[in-house]
């Protein structure tokens, strides 16, 4: 059979890798052990001489649908799905890094990711931030003990775009881990692998559920990376084909032993709201084009930040690496002589005050006060993040009712 489109296989994909009754619908299971009949096959198992479920902290087979499902959206070779979008990030870290080791990050990265990664400098994991706009940056950057480089697609809330290509290129002629944060882009997008990502880390929490009533998260090997000379693989796993030993390692030093398993309740509450991600998405970004757009032309805002927009520094990237829709976040800062942006944000009424991004219902946050208000004031002005500054995203709303919410508020 022709490969299907991807929105396809969302659809069917339960199913047609077969579930009891044909129901379209993994079902929840919600055992924590499974039993064997016979002592080889448990053994077996174990030893990833057959594939099994033994123990629900390892993943069961609601969670190995989601699984199959972000791992088609991806191209991956594989993907293990995590409690939270954090929990892949801890992961992938913890299980792949050890002390001496360099790593270099996105300067402009979700604030609880750098939070992680100050406690990580803790633990012997040397880090250096680089302004991922530009390759040669990063290059420099870099050091002889090197072994991954980490960054976001788009950055929140600023939305600068980074040089995915650039340093793909670079990171693959160097036998670098490139590890691509892609919750804000999403699969709808940009496929990180076409970058030379070698994984790609989602939130389940954000854009792909979309309905906000469940957290989650993933990790993705592209397939990429040669790790047969990485040499933080463990020696019991340098067994069998050396594609499979990331894979490996991330399930079994990471999911199972730092245990941050996502729930079979959850994981079916993303299946289903990843049902209508590319539809959903489709109307978020068209929305956010337009309140960009409107925005831009209103009086009282000084500054919009949005990659669609043509003065937006990144705009050329952004129309090359994301085929004509440019994501559901944009930001914007108020004319400090016409409002103070906390009144803007007590004024509205459709739009909510949360802190929440990628949810089908649109909502606003003021950032210097909330996300990043563990950072240093020099170090938000290092990154850019005026004290006005206000993220928006953008949902799937009638999109006048939004524009009419913001100038009722802006007035
Ligand atoms: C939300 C988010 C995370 C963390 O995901 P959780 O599921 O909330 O733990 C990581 N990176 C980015 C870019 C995010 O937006």
């Amino acid at each position: 059979m022709k490969k299907l489109h991807l929105q396809t296989q969302l659809l069917h994909s339960d199913r047609l890798r077969g579930t009891e009754y044909a129901a379209s619908h993994q079902p929840i299971h919600k055992s924590v052990q499974w039993g064997y009949a016979r002592a080889q096959d448990i053994a077996d198992t174990f030893q990833n001489k057959r594939s099994g479920f033994t123990y629900a902290r390892g993943g069961n087979p609601t969670t190995a649908a989601l699984e199959a499902q972000i791992n088609a959206l991806e191209d991956g070779i594989g993907t293990i799905s995590f409690a939270t979008g954090m929990s892949a990030i801890s992961t992938v870290i913890l299980a792949l890094l050890k002390a001496g080791d360099h790593l270099v990050a996105s300067q402009y990265l979700f604030g609880n990711t750098t939070s992680l990664f100050s406690t990580l400098a803790a633990h012997g994991i040397s880090i250096t931030y680089a302004d991922v706009t530009d390759a040669d940056k990063v290059k420099a950057a870099m050091q002889p003990n090197t072994r991954m480089v980490f960054l976001e697609t788009i950055a929140n809330p600023r939305t600068q775009v980074a040089d995915l290509k650039g340093i793909g290129e670079l990171c693959q002629h160097q036998g670098v881990l490139f590890v691509v944060d892609a919750t804000m882009s999403t699969p709808a997008l940009l496929r990180a692998k076409d970058y030379g990502a070698s994984i790609v880390m989602n939130s389940l929490s954000k854009g792909l559920a979309g309905h906000g009533a469940a957290l989650g998260g993933a990790l993705t090997d592209t397939g990429l990376f040669d790790w047969s000379v990485y040499p933080n693989i463990f020696e019991g796993y340098r067994k069998g084909e050396a594609k499979n030993w990331g894979l490996l390692q991330l399930r079994k030093k990471g999911l199972r032993d730092i245990g941050g398993a996502l729930s079979a309740d959850s994981a079916q509450q993303i299946a289903l709201g990843l049902e209508t991600f590319f539809l959903r998405n489709e109307r978020a970004c068209q929305n956010a084009m337009t309140l960009a757009n409107w925005l831009n032309a209103h009086p009282a805002v000084e500054k919009v930040d949005y990659p669609g927009l043509s003065e937006h520094p990144q705009h050329a990237r952004a129309s090359e690496l994301f085929k004509g829709s440019y994501g559901t976040l944009l930001s914007f800062t108020v004319k400090d002589s016409v409002k103070h942006p906390f009144d803007v944000l007590d004024t509205l009424k459709i739009i909510m005050m949360s802190t929440h991004l990628g949810d089908n219902r649109t909502m606003a946050l003021p950032v210097t006060q909330t996300i990043y208000a563990e950072m240093s004031a020099e170090r938000r002005a290092e990154w850019g993040i005026a004290d006005g500054l206000i993220r928006i995203s953008v949902g799937i709303e009638q999109v006048d009712d939004l524009i009419d919410d913001l100038a009722q508020a802006l007035a």
